[in-house]
């Protein structure tokens, strides 16, 4: 279905009411608004609609059996979507929310099959983003809104990353800037014991153990393999990815010779710190920035900009620089090592096995 779409600025903090008000009645009539969230650009439609789910799904070219998030604006929302909610439950919202955590439940039959992918489950979110939660409330609705890209593509960080991906298929798109933390929210399964972290994002596993004890962290989650069968939906689907070859090496020490290698032979991209950048100055053919070593938030921030960066750069092959594995460093690495496709380099000889 193509339709015209809208592309209108808003005040990321505090959004002009009249902007809000013109997305939330998009929203209402069942149509398709993107907007930013404190994580990644959502692509929000009016989540108790099965029809307004099932568009969410044809834009984004995304599998039915993926569910969405469903965003809400206040605790009461809660208790509209989700049934059963065990104490730990409330305690982490009461910690996390608004922010970068989204919470499995059992659902409430006000939430159609549509927004969970044929589940009995619902992932709930409340987002840290004026924009995101004023239109929330202005639309009286929860929001079902998953990453505002084409399915596979990476996350949208700017607005000019969901025009490219969904200009014509939206109704609207609401320019917010940037988003703050740049990776998808932390999702972690509450109605398993002990609860299971099927996503790192802003938050870790370390985070949460303060309050939920023992944390399940699937190597699924780590991005270290690809499910075989999905533990949860979605984690089956290929992520993130760049059109070009992305390598993830694994070990610091050996960043410098693969890139000297490869860059005998063909254009290479260097993905990484602006210090590494530096000190491998000449010697890869592009260098894409993804800030400073010591901010791993900088990082995580720019690092879907990177992946699109790569597609658009001249070069034939992108080498991303390992960071370390903690607090949101591991949403990196994880989000990283999905987008290579698994392309993950521990010695230097492994190259080989995915490039010629
Ligand atoms: P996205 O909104 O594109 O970031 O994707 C949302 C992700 O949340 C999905 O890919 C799933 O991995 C996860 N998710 C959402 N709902 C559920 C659910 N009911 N059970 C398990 N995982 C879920
Ligand atoms: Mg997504």
């Amino acid at each position: 279905m193509k339709v015209q779409t809208r592309v209108l600025t808003v005040d990321p903090l505090n959004p002009q009411a009249e902007v809000i008000a013109e997305a939330a009645k998009v929203i209402r009539s069942g149509g398709l608004v993107a907007f930013p969230t404190e994580t990644v650009y959502g692509l929000g439609a009016n989540a108790y609609d099965p029809q307004a789910a099932t568009r969410i799904f044809l834009a984004k070219g995304r599998p039915s059996d993926n569910p969405l998030i469903v965003h809400i604006a206040d605790k009461e929302q809660l208790f509209e979507v989700a049934t059963e909610v065990p104490e730990k439950a409330l305690e982490i919202a009461e910690v996390f929310w608004p922010g970068p955590l989204t919470i499995i439940l059992r659902k409430t039959d006000k939430i159609p099959p549509q927004t969970t992918g044929g589940l009995d489950t619902v992932a709930i979110r409340m987002p840290a983003h004026p924009v995101a939660l004023q239109l929330i409330k202005e639309s009286g609705v929860p929001i079902a809104a998953p990453s505002a890209n084409r399915s596979g593509k990476p996350s949208p960080t700017t607005a000019s990353h969901v025009v490219e991906d969904l200009f014509g298929v939206v109704e609207l798109i609401l320019d917010g800037g940037n988003v703050f933390f740049g990776v998808e929210s932390t999702v972690v399964d509450l109605t398993k014991e002990p609860p299971i972290l099927y996503r790192p994002g802003p938050l870790g596993p370390e985070d949460l153990e303060k309050y939920l004890g023992r944390v399940e962290l699937p190597d699924v989650a780590r991005g270290m393999v690809f499910a075989e069968k999905a533990m949860a939906p979605g984690m089956k689907y290929r992520h993130y990815a760049p059109e070009k070859k992305l390598l993830v090496v694994e070990k610091r020490s050996e960043l410098d010779n693969v890139v000297r290698l490869l860059a005998n032979r063909m254009d290479v991209a260097l993905l990484a710190s602006k210090e590494t950048i530096n000190a491998l100055k000449g010697i890869p053919k592009c260098n894409i920035e993804l800030g400073s070593s010591s901010d791993l938030y900088e990082i995580a921030k720019n690092l879907f900009g990177a992946f699109r960066a790569l597609d658009k750069s001249e070069c034939q092959v992108g080498v991303m620089e390992p960071f370390p594995e903690r607090g949101i460093g591991l949403a990196i690495m994880n989000r990283a090592r999905k987008a290579s496709g698994m392309a993950i380099i521990k010695k230097v000889e492994d190259v080989w096995k995915y490039v010629q």
